[in-house]
């Protein structure tokens, strides 16, 4: 549960075009104060996300330093990248954001990362529909953990994962950030064990990222695949800044506190 409790609109001194807004969050019983700097006239999405991230950080943080102190610690390590052949879902301005990071990647880089998106794509299409999970698919919560289960049994590596690490960790997505576990890693290897302990976090960042511009009454979500955001971005242009930087942190407190 968030309680956003104060929320100061305060002229940061050394940039005119921004502000800087003080916020209180109650994270797992602790109050931690945030500094947010933001565009004074309008803004995207992109411009929260260093919150988001920060939010996620702080939140593992206080997480794990609880489990610990009850000798449960997380067992995800560099070089141990099972869970990136799971589906990741992406915010829509997330998978935006990484057509732009990979099209900014020097060549051949750049045509290579490009390529093993392309093949994920490719080996998705060749089994139809059966194990899509998209946002736009009126799905139950069964029926999508058996298409995410077929989807992992794919083994279909993220088009990111390289020697079994994330090369674009500075820039991974909310989702990746917030799943860790506490389990032991080999247990990864299969999804659906019950033996996987998640670490719980304070807050989900990354669903209130997927209820984004909706209407206080709509909990419609929407997502992104991440092995689908070549085609996917392909086809969807960027959101137009159309609200301030206020506005939208507004906003996303909102879909936080949901
Ligand atoms: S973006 Fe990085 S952390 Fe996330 S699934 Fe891909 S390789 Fe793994």
């Amino acid at each position: 549960m968030t309680n956003s409790d104060s929320l100061d609109d305060v002229p940061s001194p050394d940039d005119a075009d921004r502000v800087l807004i003080g916020l209180e969050i109650n994270m797992a019983g602790e109050k931690v104060e945030f500094k947010i700097k933001l565009p004074r006239g309008l803004a995207t999405w992109d411009d929260l996300l260093p919150f988001m991230r920060t939010l996620i950080a702080v939140g593992s943080d206080i997480s794990q330093e609880y489990f610990a102190s009850r000798d449960k610690h997380v067992s995800c390590r560099a070089g141990c990248g099972i869970c990136c052949r799971q589906r990741v879902p992406l915010a829509e301005f997330e998978a935006h954001r990484l057509r732009a990071l990979i099209e900014s990647m020097p060549e051949p880089r750049r045509t290579e990362v490009i390529a093993r998106f392309r093949a994920a794509e490719q080996r998705i299409a060749e089994l139809g529909d059966s194990i899509s999970i998209g946002s736009d698919l009126a799905l139950t919560m069964e029926e999508m953990s058996v298409r995410a289960r077929k989807y992992f049994n794919l083994m279909i590596a993220c088009p990111f994962l390289e020697n079994e690490s994330c090369s674009i960790y500075e820039e991974r997505p909310l989702k990746c950030r917030e799943y860790l576990v506490t389990s032991p890693a080999e247990l990864c290897a299969n999804p659906d064990s019950s033996a996987i302990v998640p670490l719980p976090l304070p807050l989900n960042v990354y669903m209130a990222t997927l209820r984004l511009g909706n209407s206080p009454e709509d909990s419609t979500v929407r997502w992104v695949p991440l092995t689908s955001l070549m085609s996917w971005t392909d086809q969807h242009e960027p959101e137009q800044a159309t609200r301030t930087g206020p506005e939208l942190l507004h906003e996303f407190m909102n879909q936080l506190s949901q």
